[in-house]
């Protein structure tokens, strides 16, 4: 995807570097942790005269960062690029929670965008006329998610072998759609990707007709409906998603709310599936358990096979840190590979990451790997899961983001403006920490735990309705985890 708009003067490589240089400097300056939550996802849109533009993905992020990190943009800027006099920080590009439609929609190119095609056999005669298709397949599809790099154990065995089994003979009886669900960082993208990898090997041996497969996330899937309701295009894009195989839907959950996209789904999804094609939908809970979605689609969702990816076992911990350090070809002592497993439980994801760091310092370094040096390694990691947060911490942040007085977290004033963050708060205390509903009424100003209960109700409930306002505790969660 191009970032620069006509107009824009940027001499891109050059640029390019210099950006890498700024974020890598950023990123020593202030740490890995304060890095990842706020400036990873920043995007250089372009440069212009002496102006440079970034984008970040919601208004909250962009106010964080211009606030904090602002200043120091513009001096390392400065420092690259002399002839930069000001940065500037606007929402755009797209990630994560979602808005309203209207203002999550960025810049899009006026054309919807093609979809994520695999098309097998790659040397088949006609594949030429789709060298776009294969490119979007790279694009688009992790190399590594194959099933051959998916550890098997209990918690995910099921779905594992469900995955296996669509990729084998789509749509056949019973699995269609295939439904995965589970926690973050569990599998559910992996799993879907093999299952396209797997359909693209088996269609390249059999030396069959192409099949196409879509894969997308439901953000994706609603921004380019909307695209395509903006230029008047939808007609082309029903044709094109009615044109394939197998429809891939990841992360679900992000279509709750979005009604006109949920109705689009639900046609897409009836008509595929009365054509016999193959749809594989991952989301974080179960299709009972989505609230919000509308009841039909709901029911259609759940009418094939519906499979739930676990929280990890200790066992699967190990088997998968195994896994990952042979094929590092890293010697991993089985005390660190121990460590690791009891200490991080959350999820794949953050031990996976945990496990590359530390190979990625062996090889840098040069060293083997021992349990002093992962303790060294993952100092910040470890301590981030093995902190408490305090009721106390969470006042002060709250009080901080929406900038009102700390003590109006225990004062008895009702206004919206302070009753909201205190409703905030109370929330994340119940999320974050284990006390109990009386002991957090308590902290705030001895408030019954009736109140607590409610602010609770009242949050969720707002998150639902508000996407920017589910970002913004969305995001104080994230920071005070991290
Ligand atoms: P989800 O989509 O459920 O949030 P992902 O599929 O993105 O999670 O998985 C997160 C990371 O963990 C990926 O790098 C993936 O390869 C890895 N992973 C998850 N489960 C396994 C597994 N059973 N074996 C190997 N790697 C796994
Ligand atoms: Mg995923």
């Amino acid at each position: 995807m191009s970032t620069t708009e006509p107009g824009e003067i940027v001499e891109s490589s050059q640029v390019a570097a210099q950006w890498a240089r700024i974020r890598g400097r950023l990123q020593n300056e202030v740490g890995d942790v304060e890095y990842r939550t706020w400036l990873r996802q920043m995007t250089l849109v372009g440069v212009e005269g002496d102006e440079v533009t970034v984008h970040l993905p919601t208004r909250f992020l962009r106010d964080w960062v211009s606030s904090r990190y602002g200043t120091r943009l513009n001096a390392l800027w400065q420092l690259e690029n002399e002839s930069i006099r000001r940065v500037d920080i606007r929402v755009g590009g797209t990630v994560a929670p979602i808005a309203t439609p209207a203002e999550a929609a960025p810049a899009r190119p006026a054309q919807p965008e093609p979809m994520n095609l695999v098309t097998t056999p790659v040397f088949e005669p006609n594949s030429d006329d789709r060298p776009e298709s294969r490119m979007d397949l790279a694009a688009a599809l992790d190399s590594r998610f194959t099933f051959d790099a998916f550890v098997v154990g209990k918690p995910n065995e099921f779905a594992y072998a469900c995955a296996r089994r669509v990729a084998e003979a789509p749509a056949s009886q019973g699995f269609n759609p295939l439904f995965l669900y589970g926690g973050v960082g569990l599998g559910k993208t992996h799993l879907m990707h093999a299952i396209a990898w797997e359909l693209a090997a088996r269609n390249e041996a059999a030396g069959k007709r192409l099949v196409s497969v879509a894969y997308m996330s439901a953000e994706k899937f609603m921004y380019r409906f909307i695209a395509a309701i903006r230029t008047q295009s939808t007609m082309e894009f029903k044709e094109q998603l009615r044109s394939v195989d197998v429809l891939m839907i990841d992360d679900l959950q992000f279509l709750i709310g979005k009604d006109n996209t949920q109705e689009e789904f639900f046609h897409t999804f009836n008509y595929l599936v009365e054509a016999g094609k193959q749809i594989v939908v991952s989301s974080d809970k179960s299709p009972s358990a989505l609230d919000g979605l509308e009841d039909r689609l709901r029911t259609r969702l759940g009418c094939g096979m519906v499979a739930d990816l676990h929280t990890t076992t200790y066992e699967l911990r190990i088997s998968i840190l195994e896994t990952k350090a042979a094929r590092a070809g890293i010697p991993v002592p089985t005390k660190v590979l121990e460590y690791l497993a009891h200490k991080i439980t959350s999820n794949v994801r953050e031990l996976e990451g945990a496990l590359n760091r530390l190979i990625a310092h062996a090889n840098l370094f040069g060293r083997p790997i021992t349990l002093e040096a992962t303790h060294e390694v993952l100092h910040d990691l470890l301590k981030a899961h093995d902190r408490r947060i305090s009721i106390e911490e969470i006042q002060k942040r709250v009080a901080e983001h929406y900038a009102i007085r700390l003590t109006d977290m225990s004062s008895a004033r009702r206004a919206r403006q302070v009753a909201r963050p205190r409703q905030v708060a109370m929330y994340l205390a119940k999320q974050l920490t284990s006390r109990s509903l009386p002991e957090i009424g308590r902290k705030f100003g001895n408030r019954d735990h009736t109140t607590v209960m409610h602010a609770v109700s009242r949050v969720n409930e707002l998150m639902e309705r508000d996407g920017s306002f589910a970002e913004d505790v969305e995001l104080l969660r994230r920071l005070l985890e991290s």
